[in-house]
């Protein structure tokens, strides 16, 4: 297809994003409302789902072992892309939206503290003007809609590839909430991949003053193992990084703990260097065990490759950056970012006023489980501008501009950005072909994917239940009723923005 056919194409599919503005903002400001931490992401997923079968997307629920996960089809033949996004919120990060100080809506309460909210928004309304086009011009490919299940506990991905959701697909477009468009291509630099594992030791009880002989304290294992752990850091490479809770020790003095758990996050740069650790940290486990005489298993909860993003497809997104401008900031927008990064103690950089340029090496101090994805498939990730800079990140801050205007048109720019990037592989089967000899002759060259999940681990669907069914009933009255209200700030009554607290 030549270029002006191209180009004309675009601008009718900009328009046909912009006539799902409304629709994005309803499902963003619907995700923020229901703020559900891992596993638990049915309001959210029954809402998508319904948006999605409601535009003639066939869905397919409870895939990969979690209720809450899903798969929308349109469409027939190939190339078949995948566009995903996560929608789990983080713990304790409860936000009112559009105040630009901290007040909870749900005290100590799960929020959007990194606006998982909004990349759901993005990719439908990317879809759904993709397959009105499709449909007007006879284009023939598949769309596929997917969830990050659980991203935040690192537990639905390598899940959701072992069960085979990335067969057939030629590409995944993912996206995550930023503040510029960007995109990148080869490896992530940073924190790169992780093992989330829980050590469970096994002892015996007694009386803890009576007969602690009789004990055998799976307690002392835990405390044993992290000691170890602890001095070991210091002769591992200075670029891992480890952390660990306790998740049970007991339930009171008087009982020597026959039961015992910590749960350990092992990341690294490469999955060489991750696997090492690994083994490292079992050593270590089972050393404590023996000095206890208790026993020890382990449990996978989640697991990440280091991610890797394909080059032919991060050149497509970035042109399509190019051809979409940034969203124009009112003042108040501005002014509201410039408050909320002082008062989270950053620099007051205000909002992006330029599209960012292509990365080459990207950089994230995270770790984030679209690894294994990329390793399966040519996958390449767009970060777009609903959120601010230069704040702490998993902070009840992060949440301050995420059902906002902010939010509201950071998403439509990068669904913007996420059709006309689709439209392209569509029209041009030879940067899918590109896209793919990228991945099996360059990525793939020297490096074979080898999950850290086995067949038997099953998804850790029991996290995040306590913490849910403490706090769905105090959220559930702060749902967004969009038959009601034109916004989740009308709603809730905010004017936006509130700079200041009342006096
Ligand atoms: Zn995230």
């Amino acid at each position: 297809m030549k270029d002006v056919n191209t180009d004309a194409l675009k601008t009718r599919l900009v328009d046909l994003v912009n006539q799902h503005a409304k629709l994005a903002q309803v499902i963003n400001d619907s995700l923020f409302s229901f703020a559900e931490l891992g596993f638990h992401e049915t309001e959210s997923s029954k809402f998508l789902t319904a948006t999605l079968e409601q535009n003639g997307f066939a869905v397919q629920r409870g895939v990969a072992g979690m209720p809450s996960g899903w798969v929308a089809r349109f469409g027939s033949g190939g190339p078949v892309i995948a566009l995903g996004s996560d929608i789990d919120a983080l713990p304790n990060v409860s936000q009112v939206p559009g105040l630009a100080y901290h007040k909870p809506l749900v005290e100590g309460g799960p929020g959007h503290g990194e606006g998982h909210n909004s990349g759901q928004a993005v990719n439908i309304a990317a879809a759904l003007a993709l397959k009105e086009l499709m449909q007007r011009e006879g284009l023939p490919g598949t769309l596929m809609l997917w969830p990050g299940i659980a991203e935040e506990l690192l537990a639905g991905k390598a899940f959701q590839v072992r069960d085979g959701l990335f067969d057939g697909v030629d590409a995944v477009l993912f996206t995550h909430v930023g503040y510029n468009l960007e995109t990148g291509w080869g490896d992530v630099t940073g924190a790169g991949g992780l093992v989330s594992v829980e050590y469970a030791f096994h002892g015996a009880s007694a009386h803890a003053a009576a007969a602690p002989w009789r004990g055998r304290s799976a307690l002392d294992a835990v405390e044993l193992m992290n000691m170890g752990w602890n001095v070991r850091r210091e002769h591992l490479r200075p670029e891992q990084r480890s952390h660990y809770i306790i998740t049970y020790g007991g339930e009171q003095p008087n009982v020597v703990p026959a039961l015992a758990k910590v749960w350990y996050y092992l990341r690294e740069t490469d999955i060489e260097n991750v696997r090492k650790n690994f083994d490292i940290c079992n050593r270590i486990a089972d050393g404590a065990a023996m000095m206890t005489d208790t026993s020890v298993t382990r449990r996978m909860l989640g697991a990440s490759w280091p991610r890797h993003y394909n080059r032919i497809l991060a050149e497509t997104v970035q042109a399509n950056i190019e051809r979409t401008r940034l969203p124009a900031w009112t003042d108040d927008d501005q002014r509201f970012a410039r408050v909320v990064q002082r008062a989270a103690g950053g620099k007051e950089v205000g909002l992006a006023t330029e599209v960012a340029k292509i990365v080459t090496k990207p950089h994230s101090p995270g770790t984030d489980d679209i690894g294994d994805v990329s390793w399966v498939v040519p996958t390449v990730q767009l970060r777009y501008p609903a959120n601010m800079a230069s704040l702490p990140g998993h902070h009840w801050s992060n949440a301050m501009a995420m059902a906002t205007p902010i939010a509201h048109k950071g998403v439509l720019a990068g669904a913007q950005v996420v059709a006309g990037s689709v439209l392209d592989l569509l029209l041009q089967p030879e940067r899918v072909a590109g896209a793919k000899r990228y991945f099996t002759e360059v990525q793939c060259k020297d490096q074979t994917y080898v999950p850290f999940i086995g067949k038997d681990d099953a998804p850790p669907l029991d996290l995040n239940q306590v913490a849910m069914d403490k706090f769905r009933p105090l959220q559930k009255p702060f749902y967004y009723d969009p038959t009601k209200y034109d916004t989740y700030l009308e709603q809730l009554g905010v004017v936006y923005p509130t700079l200041e607290p009342p006096q």
